[in-house]
């Protein structure tokens, strides 16, 4: 397919959504100024929003089966094999040097002080910073507060060669060409900041990613997890025999419920019928193309209350989740070392879910939604965060580029002329996105459907060494 076709084809998808979040967002507007004087306009609304709610379902199933006919099916899932083989390769291939002494080594430090998800971003990121300075990456992880004997617990090594930290010349970064082991500070505090860091993706993959996925950064991350979570054979085996146990079988949602510190500080408390009225929505997506015969749920939480919650309220739904990791997972138990297995466990059981409803203000539901983007040639719509739209901790701004004119209605709008880039701070998923038009500098909100994302891309180094 062109490239023009797949991006077409992609833009459409997400305008649907678009459109949808609009008239949705407007009409229950509508709705609640009218409610209080007149319920038989309120309940003709509410039959609108329903009715406008199975025009966007008719079109989202009629853009899948277009997709599943134009013939271009096997070549997405080929292409995505094939990039993800190539990546892999790559990383194989840096991180076992033929010899450990004189190797080029990059040392980062799993114990940055902070959660599992953040932690695991700071390898991610540490990783791509190795791959584009082509340095060997030292993981150092003895003393992690969730395993003390280190990473080499639950996963395999991150390489099978060279794990030695000593070095002929040792520096803190940037360190030079010939200095062979270098430390990484953490993203927030490098200094000079390298152009390849998130959300760059490496410019010799563009062209590819651009065409297969709705958002390469996501896939890029993905493919740097794919390398780490390789599980050791006791790790896999608690996971296969867990997903036995609960009777883990598709289809199935996850939703990822983050609550106790985060609430208020840096994330707004959402009910779990919102996280539900995702997941309803899915099904009833769903049940226009395949027969439903049990709506399935996979519940991470770090707050056990909300299982019994949805277990209660949604009756119909066979609702998966285990107290006693959710009782792990929250504040106080949540380091301790018996609360790996859990964490790894959401992790993996999230990812491997049809679709994610969470927040993606908590790293535990973006981990999980990269690592699924390792499982389909473009998992990239396959959620729905409740607050903010992905990014990852540290990175440079997300760029839209205006593909409409937009003329602003009242002073709360930004003024677009076709080519503006804008700096993306949120989108209120009603519509409209917030950012800041690069152009004239004004901070106001836009319509989403009259931008495309930019993807950022940097030069890294091309691995001639490893074959394409
Ligand atoms: P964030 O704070 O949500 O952005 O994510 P972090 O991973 O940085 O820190 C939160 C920590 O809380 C996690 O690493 C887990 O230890 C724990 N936690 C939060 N939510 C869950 C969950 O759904 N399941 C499990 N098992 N642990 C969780």
């Amino acid at each position: 397919p062109s490239s023009n076709y797949e991006m077409t084809r992609i833009k459409i998808g997400s305008n649907v959504h678009e459109f949808w979040y609009f008239v949705n967002s407007e009409l229950n507007k509508f709705k609640s100024e009218v409610v209080n004087y007149s319920p038989l306009l309120a309940s003709k609304l509410e039959q609108v929003i329903s009715e406008t709610a199975e025009h966007k379902r008719s079109l989202v199933k009629d853009l899948g089966s277009l997709q599943a006919s134009d013939s271009f099916e096997g070549w997405r899932l080929k292409e995505s094999l094939d990039l993800s083989d190539l990546v892999q390769r790559r990383l194989e291939y840096l991180q076992n040097p033929s010899d450990c002494r004189t190797a080029r080594k990059l040392v980062c430090n799993l114990n940055k002080g902070c959660g599992y998800g953040c932690q695991l971003h700071h390898v991610v990121y540490c990783f791509i910073v190795a791959y584009a300075t082509q340095r060997t990456l030292i993981m150092k992880s003895k003393g992690w507060r969730y395993a003390r004997g280190g990473w080499e617990e639950v996963f395999e090594p991150v390489s099978k060669t060279c794990t030695s930290l000593e070095g002929a010349s040792i520096s803190s970064w940037p360190g030079h060409d010939d200095t062979q082991v270098i430390n990484l500070p953490v993203i927030d505090s490098i200094s000079p900041r390298p152009p390849y860091l998130p959300l760059s993706i490496p410019k010799d993959l563009e062209p590819r990613l651009s065409r297969l996925h709705g958002d390469p950064i996501v896939w890029w991350i993905g493919q740097i997890l794919k390398y780490l979570f390789k599980p050791q054979p006791k790790t896999r085996e608690f996971l296969n025999k867990y997903g036995e146990k609960i009777n883990f079988q598709k289809p199935i949602v996850g939703i990822h419920i983050r609550r106790t510190d985060k609430v208020g500080t840096e994330a707004a408390f959402h009910h779990v019928d919102e996280y539900m009225a995702g997941v309803e929505e899915y099904y009833k997506q769903l049940a226009l193309t395949q027969t439903v015969n049990e709506k399935r749920v996979y519940v991470a939480t770090d707050d056990p209350q909300v299982l019994t919650e949805i277990q209660e309220k949604y009756p119909q739904y066979k609702v998966l989740g285990d107290p006693s990791i959710a009782l792990t997972a929250s504040v106080g138990r949540r380091y301790s070392e018996s609360s790996l297995m859990g964490i790894i466990t959401d992790i993996h059981f999230l990812s491997n879910c049809d679709f994610l409803v969470c927040t993606f203000s908590s790293q535990i539901c973006r981990v999980a939604y990269e690592y699924m983007n390792t499982m389909y040639p473009d998992a990239s719509a396959r959620y729905r965060s409740l607050d903010d739209i992905y990014y990852f901790g540290g990175q440079i701004s997300r760029i839209h580029i205006a593909v409409l004119p937009h003329t602003p209605k009242d002073p709360s709008e930004m003024e677009l002329v076709i080519g503006d880039r804008i700096s993306v701070a949120g989108n209120h998923w009603n519509g409209y996105s917030k950012g800041t038009n690069l152009r004239t500098n004004q901070l106001a909100l836009y319509p989403t459907f009259k931008v495309v994302p930019h993807v950022e891309t940097a030069e890294f180094p091309t691995y001639p060494q490893v074959p394409l």
